[in-house]
């Protein structure tokens, strides 16, 4: 040991864990191998939370979940080449959904550049697509500047992934401490006001509106306007539709939630308020027929290239979506207005919304078997406890599960969101799980998901006992990816003729005791068929904090929706 400190030596991984603390990274998921694993022991050792995870995949949107749920970027540390790219799904996912995301990746040494080195791969270009930012520092001297400028970007702006490169010969590399300055902690992201015209503008098309409608999107649950939001509600007395991870900002149960009226408030509404929502596939894109054509639209939202975007809005108002609420509010504070409760435009909404309400519950009360998806979900729903997470990813499972299940609070439904993902749900319900254990102890996370999905990457089941993570995993399984067969159709089918000839492509395994897998690792499992049995598990379950667990639930395998309006994905061009 030198006893003078100005020959002490670290090392290349030491630099990147402290260069990683000091910009409040306190989250890292990933796989270990050459040549990261010395990166994850010096995270460790300085107090970054390491969550091994089973595949790259699941660990950066583990990753990117915390960077949603947080605002602070969570890191994805993966080796090279292939681990590299099982991660891309998770970058172009946190990156499709405006989520922020560190990725570190091993690559392999510089001097061997070109040779066919071991797991050799243009990393920087291929993350290129998938990011907002890919950069290789230059040296071990340049790791703290590059990870600053990282992180930095991935929360300024419109959030994104971001990606830096480590050459396996940095890692082990011992350099003098006096040589490696630390970049302070990025600033937090300034905040950006619209134009004083045009929010005046805005509130004035507000005022003069015959049936609008504010809908809140997932930028606003980012943003964490939820206070001023719920003001703007309130105060001018407005109908709001949540997206699917805007759902909580303000409580689903809140009287002016239209969210059961959808199809009905998007049709009719004349002007719309989007509040960090994206007029993309989710929301039909803003033109008939699913919106009247001359629908205006006051577009909010802090990426000035998405204003414009397949409609022209009445009004835009560039800048932080609480920041800008804000302002909106101050508008109607010197000029107070409300929308009137007893308009025609309130009544259509509450009469869709009881009729749709029925017919759920219609549905839910069928005491046929196997229970339909309405059945179940009524039943979570009664049990859910108010604070708790909702995952949940599957076709049916989410879309259904969606309109059933209630958030109460901002940030707290992930789901297969902006890029549609099948496979997120685990790693999603991982990250929230960590967090809950550390912020909120005795908080639940409830892991919806359709047998398909949860196939994605089900062996993190293993991480989820490893690490005793609060989470109830329900698998909604119909025996398929939309629809299934029963035991005796799919027996009859393979009876015959080998099922690699004759099995359809939707179908999967009938009847599959998923549950065994979270009982190989020790936690509970559950196979149930009627109510009854789904109404006892839930019960002990929520009761049992020491353990996770899985429900295996059997439905109809031919279950569907109930009648909707239009055809999913319904545009002016179909
Ligand atoms: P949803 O899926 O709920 O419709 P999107 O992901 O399509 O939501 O849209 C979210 C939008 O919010 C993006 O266009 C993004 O640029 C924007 N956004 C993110 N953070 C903020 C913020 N702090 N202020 C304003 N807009 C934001
Ligand atoms: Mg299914």
């Amino acid at each position: 040991e030198p006893s003078d400190t100005s020959e002490a030596q670290v090392s290349g991984a030491q630099v990147i864990a402290q260069a990683l603390k000091t910009q409040g990274v306190d989250y890292m998921f990933g796989i270990v191998g050459i040549p990261v694993t010395e990166i994850a022991f010096a995270a460790q050792e300085l107090g970054i939370r390491y969550i091994g995870m089973r595949n790259e995949q699941a660990a950066c949107y583990a990753a990117s979940a915390i960077g949603y749920l947080t605002g602070r970027p969570g890191v994805c540390l993966v080796v090279s080449g292939p681990g590299l790219i099982h991660a891309l799904g998770g970058m172009a996912n946190a990156n499709m959904n405006c989520w922020p995301l560190l990725v570190i990746g091993g690559s392999s040494e510089r001097n061997q550049e070109t040779m066919g080195a071991f797991q050799e791969f243009p990393q920087v270009e291929a993350c290129r697509l998938y990011s907002k930012f890919s950069a290789r520092p230059a040296s071990v001297e340049a790791i703290p500047s590059v990870i600053e400028k990282a992180v930095r970007s991935s929360i300024y702006g419109r959030p994104g992934a971001c990606y830096v490169d480590i050459p396996a010969d940095f890692v082990n590399l011992l350099v003098n401490v006096n040589s490696i300055k630390y970049t302070e902690c990025c600033m937090s992201p300034p905040v950006s006001m619209a134009e004083t015209s045009a929010v005046r503008m805005a509130a004035s098309v507000i005022r003069n509106a015959k049936q609008p409608l504010l809908i809140i999107g997932k930028g606003a649950a980012y943003a964490r306007a939820e206070e001023n939001i719920r003001k703007l509600v309130e105060q001018c007395k407005l109908p709001f539709l949540p997206t699917p991870m805007g759902k909580g900002v303000v409580p689903d149960n809140h009287p002016n939630c239209v969210g059961a009226a959808r199809s009905r408030a998007l049709q009719f509404a004349d002007v719309i308020v989007l509040l960090g929502a994206r007029l993309n596939w989710i929301l039909h894109f803003g033109l008939p027929p699913r919106y009247r054509p001359d629908v205006k639209f006051i577009q909010v939202d802090i990426c000035a290239e998405e204003l414009g975007n397949n409609v022209r809005p009445a009004v835009t108002l560039l800048g932080d979506i609480n920041a800008v609420t804000k302002q909106l509010l101050e508008e109607f504070d010197k000029i107070p207005w409300h929308y009137p409760p007893e308009s025609k435009w309130w009544e259509t909404l509450r009469e869709k919304m009881k009729s749709s309400k029925a017919a759920s519950q219609e549905l839910a009360s069928k005491k046929s078997l196997p229970m339909n998806y309405y059945t179940v979900f009524y039943h979570v729903q009664e049990q859910l406890p108010r604070d708790c997470f909702i995952v949940s990813e599957g076709a049916n499972t989410m879309d259904i599960g969606r309109t059933v299940l209630q958030n109460y609070l901002p940030r707290h439904r992930l789901d297969a969101g902006t890029f549609g993902t099948m496979g997120v749900g685990l790693g999603f319900a991982i990250a929230a799980a960590v967090l809950a254990k550390d912020r909120s102890p005795g908080q639940r996370v409830i892991c919806v998901e359709g047998d398909s999905a949860f196939g994605f990457s089900g062996m993190e089941v293993e991480t989820i006992c490893r690490y005793n993570l609060p989470i109830i995993l329900l698998v909604v399984n119909n025996n398929g990816i939309y629809q299934g067969f029963d035991t005796d159709t799919w027996k009859e089918m393979v009876k015959s003729q080998d099922a690699t000839i004759v099995a359809p492509p939707a179908c999967l395994l009938p009847n599959s005791h998923y549950e065994q897998v979270m009982i190989a690792f020790g936690g509970k499992g559950y196979f149930v068929q009627t109510p009854e049995e789904l109404q006892k598990s839930l019960t002990q379950t929520l009761a049992d904090t020491t353990k996770p667990s899985l429900i295996n639930i059997m439905i109809e395998p031919k279950a569907t929706r109930k009648a909707q309006d239009f055809h999913w994905l319904t545009s002016s061009k179909m």
